[in-house]
């Protein structure tokens, strides 16, 4: 609940990346504490709220979660418009979504609001043992475009709290 004099922030919050490198998860981890193993693509409804609350602020996240549009490589303008925050996905055990990554990391940089919130996540930290995609390799990525960047599972609950917490803390101190 938030205090009063608290101060409230409303954030709509966007998720980019590779089908199949978990985002559909991440969120559900994050707002239903829940993981399936067989996460059905996502296809209509994609739209969560969470809130946060912070002792500096009480976050109110609309989440946005891609029905599925990532695989034609580009999202819809609206559905960036007015995004505070955002969430690019790479999956560990494939290369090739972390080079999709910096792609949309790019298209964030082009159509994204200027004071956008971002960060990397590399997702199915479980997946060690089939690691493609070194830790140094994102950090680096991700201290390059100023974004903040963590190792998450949404299998295990690996830093999926963690991640929204510091996205919360960062849209306050930003508002
Ligand atoms: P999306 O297309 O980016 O929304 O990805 P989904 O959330 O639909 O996940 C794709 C597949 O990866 C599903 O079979 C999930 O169960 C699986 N998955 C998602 N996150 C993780 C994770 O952290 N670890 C593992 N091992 N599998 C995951
Ligand atoms: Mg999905």
């Amino acid at each position: 609940m938030s205090r009063p004099g608290n101060k409230i922030i409303q954030a709509k919050l966007v998720l980019l990346g590779d089908m199949g490198t978990g985002k559909t998860s991440l969120v559900l981890r994050f707002v239903k504490g829940q993981f399936f193993d067989h996460q059905e693509p996502t296809i209509g409804a994609a739209f969560f709220t969470q809130i946060l609350s912070l002792t500096e602020a009480t976050v109110k996240f609309d989440i946005w979660d891609t029905a599925g549009q990532e695989r034609y490589h580009s999202l819809a303008p609206m559905y960036y418009r007015g995004a505070a925050a955002a969430v690019v996905v790479y999956d560990i055990s494939s290369m090739d979504t972390f080079s999709r990554a910096k792609k949309w990391v790019e298209e964030l940089q082009r159509l994204g609001n200027p004071n956008l919130v971002m960060a990397l996540v590399a997702n199915k930290s479980d997946l060690d043992s089939r690691r493609e995609v070194k830790n140094e390799e994102g950090e680096q990525f991700a201290q390059d475009n100023a974004m903040f960047f963590t190792e998450t599972s949404a299998k295990n609950a690996n830093n999926i709290n963690e991640l929204f917490y510091e996205i919360a803390k960062r849209l306050a101190r930003a508002s």
